[in-house]
């Protein structure tokens, strides 16, 4: 792929790496790539980070065609930056546009697009511990019409945010609320795609949850509201009697590169791994009974989250007395040691860029 650069007149002074906090910084450029009907993907550069003109008829603004990713470059110690299985990002997005009626951008040209904004943007990968440049590509529909149909024209960008230390202040199990009313996902839908919609519908719950004092949200599925499904933006793992249990890949769930990579990571260890329905009756019966020995969120953002506190209507169980768990905290550890490089990569997963 060629890819055009247009130089900015001036770079953006970079901030402090210890106050980097979450999306709030923008990088001086951006990866552009547009698509048309008849011509396909075309006129890929590298420009300016800024805003974007749309038609106030623009699609994606009342149909929201759109689909995101989101995954990180790290700093190693000796200098170099690595990507982490930016492949199943380029994979997923081609399940999601396929959902949502958007061209497909191949896996390739998706990687490639990747390594070369990190390439232009390689002074804003930082380097103090847990520090990261997190990577947001998207698609959208561009076409002026209004009139619900696929549309005929849609650009693919990547902007990217130097992002700080999750767990800057230690790492603190989360309150997560059990959502009985509202859903996020049914078969047939769109809950295993990364589309803005899902996150949209999702808010509601988010905001009625922190309204309570809890953290996130626990979504269960969208016809019985009986069985655990996943998080707002993780997927969700509990350690009952030795066991790990994680909702299927069967359609509402989103796959997700950390639930992937610690399920393979688990079975490494000689873990039993079950990707099955659970119902929230035996999660909280587990609670109870003190066989539920860990609870944890994954995610790119946090890669793991340990859960300390599950509410369900009037019931409440705390996991392992509000401490991260022993298995958890070896997966966070492993898991960040490949991915900034301290662990051996015995698994291929990272990528230099
Ligand atoms: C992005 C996301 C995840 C986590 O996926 P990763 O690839 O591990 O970052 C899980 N659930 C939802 C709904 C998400 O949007």
């Amino acid at each position: 792929m060629e890819i055009r650069f247009e130089k900015r007149e001036q770079l953006k002074e970079k901030p402090d790496e210890k106050q980097l906090g979450f999306g709030k910084y923008m990088t001086d450029y951006m990866f552009v790539l547009d698509w048309d009907r008849g011509q396909g993907w075309h006129d890929a550069r590298i420009v300016p980070h800024g805003p974007i003109a749309l038609e106030p008829a623009c699609v994606t603004l009342h149909y929201a065609q759109e689909t995101f990713e989101g995954l990180k470059a790290y700093r190693r110690a000796d200098g170099k930056i690595q990507l982490f299985r930016p492949q199943m990002n380029a994979r997923r997005m081609i399940a999601s546009n396929e959902r949502l009626c958007m061209p497909e951008l191949p896996e390739e040209m998706f990687v490639e697009a990747v390594k070369a904004i990190v390439e232009v943007e390689k002074d804003w990968v930082p380097s103090e511990p847990g520090t990261s440049l997190y990577i947001r590509p998207f698609t959208f529909a561009t076409e002026s019409a209004l009139g619900v149909h696929m549309a005929s024209s849609f650009k693919f960008v990547i902007i990217c945010t130097p992002v700080g230390a999750y767990y800057a202040e230690g790492i603190n199990p989360v309150k997560i609320l059990v959502e009985d009313e509202l859903v996020r996902a049914v078969k047939g839908g769109t809950g295993f795609t990364k589309c803005g919609g899902n996150y949209a519908a999702s808010i509601l719950g988010q905001v009625r949850a922190e309204e309570k004092g809890y953290t996130q949200v626990l979504w269960l599925d969208g016809v019985e509201r009986k069985y655990v499904e996943e998080v707002g933006t993780m997927n969700i793992m509990f350690k009952i009697a030795g066991e790990f249990y994680t909702a299927p890949i069967e359609g509402t769930v989103l796959a997700g590169v950390t639930r992937d990579s610690i399920i393979h990571i688990l079975r490494d260890w000689g873990y039993q791994v079950n990707e099955t329905k659970l119902s929230i009756d035996d999660l909280m019966k587990a609670g109870h009974d003190g066989t539920l020995e860990e609870a944890f969120g994954t995610g790119t953002a946090a890669v793991i989250s340990p859960v300390g506190e599950l509410a369900y209507r009037d019931d409440v169980v705390t996991v392992n007395d509000f401490k991260i768990g022993e298995v958890s905290q070896k997966l966070y550890d492993y898991l960040t040691g490949i991915q900034w490089g301290r662990e051996e990569d015995k698994y291929g997963w990272t990528v230099e860029v």
